[in-house]
């Protein structure tokens, strides 16, 4: 959306916010890395060149850091109060069941083949002595758990606590849910208008989001370069591993997971991919859930005989909160840069990871590139803030440079499981047109 809006007024340098995103991107990441590579050859270059472009790598890792709590507040107000209490009944409870469930085994399966697999270690982008302290002085899990809860909402806002920021989010937006629902007009009314508030500013911040990536060619250039210019041609091996990492959990979730339930539900899992296809293939190439949704509504009623009544009321909620990819995403690449910087995820913060992973998820909008924002609180909550100049924001810019590879792949998986979890929900409430399966 926001390149295409460019493109209509693409004046002002118009060859650049005329172009596509993901080329100049890419285009960012491969100079950076030739650029990077040329450095690390000419070590004497190097340090005056680190010294002179980190500025515009650190401006964009500001931008993305100043952005992060107010995206995550208003958007997780707006999703949480966007289901009525009223809706929540039955379908609901079932429908959210299914999408939490399925979302926290995306975590458990992404933590498994991490653990396995062990990505970016080795990388060596340690020196950051505050950030060990940090992973091994990890507080125990029920102290995490509890810590979840505010105990000053405001204070967790301007302090940056993410979890505490999604919790009062949620209960804040369960609350408005519920005065939208009231029986009296002028509460109800009021609280519609509040709540149209907090959607116009979670749009507001999406559009500043499109905004900053407009700069992440620049800022993933500096950033690759710099890594690149530091670490040689040894980075490219693990970022190849990750991004198949990841997509080897995307694939195991659909098949293990999605193939499991649609069979307890009686489904053929072969005709489920021939019917949802379209709608996975262009979450593959639009990278958005939210833009996706159209074809998703389509294809679960005219391909998957999933009812009207169920969809249009799952399927937009699904788009929403239910990103099963983006689980998967947060937790291996956070792994990778755990492991990167030498400081492996312990027990307490794989467990966080956990829960982490599985709200930050459903507090990520449905457009391209919302999980790498979500990453930076992962990474916060699991005790790796990404710091200006710091290896952990080094080892985030990586993962940024490749995050179109890994966004197609993640909202094919988070569209996918959308559509599943109609279809069996839908069952559950004889709500399918079995003809179509025939
Ligand atoms: N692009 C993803 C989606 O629309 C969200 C993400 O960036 O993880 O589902």
């Amino acid at each position: 959306m926001v390149e295409q809006e460019h493109t209509k007024s693409g004046r002002f340098m118009g060859w650049y916010f005329g172009s596509n995103l993901l080329m100049r991107i890419l285009v960012g990441l491969s100079l950076g890395a030739l650029v990077g590579l040329f450095l690390a050859f000419n070590p004497g270059a190097a340090a005056p060149y680190v010294a002179y472009t980190k500025f515009f790598g650190d401006v964009f890792i500001r931008l993305l850091r100043m952005i992060v709590v107010p995206v995550i507040f208003f958007s997780l107000i707006t999703g949480a109060s966007s289901v009525t209490p009223h809706q929540l009944g039955r379908v609901g409870l079932k429908t959210m069941g299914y999408y939490l469930a399925t979302t926290a085994i995306a975590v458990f399966i992404a933590l498994i083949l991490a653990g396995i697999f062990s990505p970016g270690s080795g990388l060596g982008m340690a020196g950051d002595a505050a950030v060990q302290g940090k992973s091994a002085a990890q507080t125990p899990l029920a102290k995490v758990l509890l810590n979840i809860i505010p105990m000053n909402p405001m204070e967790s806002l301007a302090k940056g606590d993410v979890l505490p920021i999604i919790f009062f989010a949620l209960v804040f937006g369960i609350a408005l849910a519920v005065l939208r629902d009231s029986d009296n007009a002028d509460v109800a009314k009021h609280a519609d208008s509040l709540f149209h508030i907090c959607s116009t500013i979670a749009g507001a911040m999406y559009k500043v989001v499109g905004g900053i990536m407009q700069y992440a060619p620049v800022g993933v250039f500096v950033l690759i370069s710099v890594v690149f210019a530091q670490q040689g041609a040894k980075v490219i091996g693990p970022l190849v591993f990750v991004t198949l990492l990841c997509y080897i959990g995307f694939a195991a979730h659909v098949l293990l997971v999605y193939g499991g339930i649609l069979r307890i539900f009686g489904f053929s899992f072969i005709k489920f991919i021939r019917g949802a296809h379209e709608a996975s293939i262009t979450a593959f190439v639009t990278r958005s859930s939210s833009a996706t949704l159209p074809i998703s509504l389509r294809v679960s009623e005219e391909n998957l005989g999933v009812s009207r009544s169920i969809s249009s009321f799952a399927l937009p909620i699904g788009a929403t909160v239910n990103m099963d990819g983006t689980a998967i995403y947060l937790a291996v690449c956070a792994t990778f840069i755990a492991n990167a910087v030498g400081a492996p995820l312990n027990f307490e913060q794989q467990s966080t990871l956990v829960v982490v992973a599985t709200l930050a998820s459903i507090g990520t909008a449905g457009v391209p590139g919302a999980g790498a924002i979500m990453m930076l609180m992962v990474l916060e909550a699991v005790g790796l803030p990404v710091t200006t100049g710091s290896p952990v924001a080094a080892a985030y810019a990586m993962i940024l440079g490749i995050d179109a590879l890994l966004d197609m792949g993640r909202t094919c998986l988070n569209v996918t499981g959308d559509i599943a979890g109609v279809t069996v929900v839908g069952k559950s409430e004889q709500q399918v047109d079995l003809s179509k399966w025939a």
